[in-house]
């Protein structure tokens, strides 16, 4: 089952340019363990249908989190595992089904 509620703001202009200013305004440094190219741009609230069009939340620097692959994955598989519905995160940060 895939998440459509957010593959819109996933592709949209807006998302893609608000990840990179983040990117670089961390240096491309995880946050949690300072893994260098790090690409995950984690939500610190999650997204959901009643959220995901509100930029105070989906835009937010305040909202965002750098992270590397393995403390995303594992920021998520604490918490709320997006693998139950077949999704993983592709070197984007954007979840896909799995193949
Ligand atoms: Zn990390
Ligand atoms: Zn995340």
């Amino acid at each position: 089952m895939a998440r459509e509620f957010s593959k819109a703001f996933y592709n949209s202009k807006a998302w893609q340019q608000t990840r990179k200013a983040y990117v670089l305004s961390k240096f491309g440094i995880c946050e949690r363990c300072g893994q260098p190219n790090s690409k995950q741009v984690h939500h610190k609230t999650y997204l959901n249908e009643s959220n995901i069009n509100n930029p105070e939340v989906t835009l937010n620097f305040d909202n965002l989190e750098l992270l590397c692959d393995i403390c995303h994955q594992k920021e998520h598989n604490e918490k709320y595992s997006p693998t139950i519905w077949g999704l993983e995160f592709d070197s984007n940060g954007d979840l896909i089904q799995k193949k």
